[in-house]
């Protein structure tokens, strides 16, 4: 099952990549089909099988041998890899917080590449994962009967919203209001699994956002007023607060002695 869903997630970073491309371009991303760059040749369904496609033609376009970035397959198997450790993760839940989680992975892959890329979280990808978010999770409150998880959901979503937004007015150069808002989104999907995911999901966006902007200080690469995307942090950390949550709250509640269950 882990295998099948990896490959659904194949597919799914193939739409992806047309994702990446087109949100921020504010064009459509279900018409035209793809087509290659450079001579404009449709692509056939036969040379759009994630991964294996790019193999078989070297990374080059059929009609003009133009060069076809790597990247295009890098997101494709990435795709696959994560769906099918989220699956592996979550497997056993609720379809549909299993679904809520691939759907918040697709979305993370997304916006991580547009944000290197453009500087930018679109509205396009951001606004709508507050509904699909609210319906997936809201459907599994209500299957379980778990009504506290929708409300620290709803709590969450506002907490680290208004966080984000205290930063920004705080520290306008730092965070931009496409971080607000996408932050209310991870507000609600980690304040559903529990505040101890939410805050070491939020804590961890600081401290490794600190320590790369700190080694690209360090090793000259930028310094303190170079604009260093902050929305590919929040969702590393994020998802360091959904795998990794429980292990460190033990880890700190170690350091002094106490016992901590969950
Ligand atoms: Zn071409």
């Amino acid at each position: 099952m882990v295998i099948l869903i990896g490959f659904f997630g194949c597919l799914i970073g193939s739409f992806l990549n047309v994702v990446i491309y087109r949100t921020p371009l504010k064009r459509s991303i279900v018409s035209p089909p793809s087509a290659c760059m450079d001579c404009g040749l449709r692509i056939k369904g036969y040379d759009n099988i994630p991964v294996l496609s790019w193999l078989i033609l070297r990374g080059k376009c059929r009609g003009c041998k133009a060069a076809i970035s790597m990247r295009y397959p890098v997101v494709e198997l990435s795709t696959g890899i994560v769906f099918g450790i989220v699956f592996w993760k979550f497997h056993g839940s609720a379809n549909s917080l299993i679904l809520a989680f691939l759907y918040l992975a697709a979305v993370s892959i997304a916006l991580a590449l547009i944000d290197l890329d453009t500087h930018t979280l679109p509205n396009r990808i951001v606004i709508p994962s507050y509904f699909v978010g609210a319906i997936l999770l809201g459907t599994t409150a209500l299957m379980n009967g778990n009504y506290p998880s929708i409300l620290r959901a709803l709590a969450g979503m506002c907490v680290l919203g208004l966080f984000y937004f205290a930063l920004a007015l705080i520290y306008p150069g730092g965070m931009g209001m496409g971080d607000v808002k996408f932050a209310g989104v991870l507000g609600l999907f980690l304040g559903y699994l529990g505040w101890d995911v939410l805050l070491v999901g939020a804590f961890s966006a600081f401290v490794l956002g600190g320590l790369f902007a700190l080694a690209l200080i360090v090793f000259r690469r930028a310094n303190r007023t170079s604009g260093i995307p902050f929305g590919p942090w929040m969702l590393t950390g994020a998802w360091v607060g959904v795998f990794f949550s429980t292990s460190i709250v033990q880890q700190y509640f170690t350091i002094f002695g106490l016992n901590y269950r969950v």
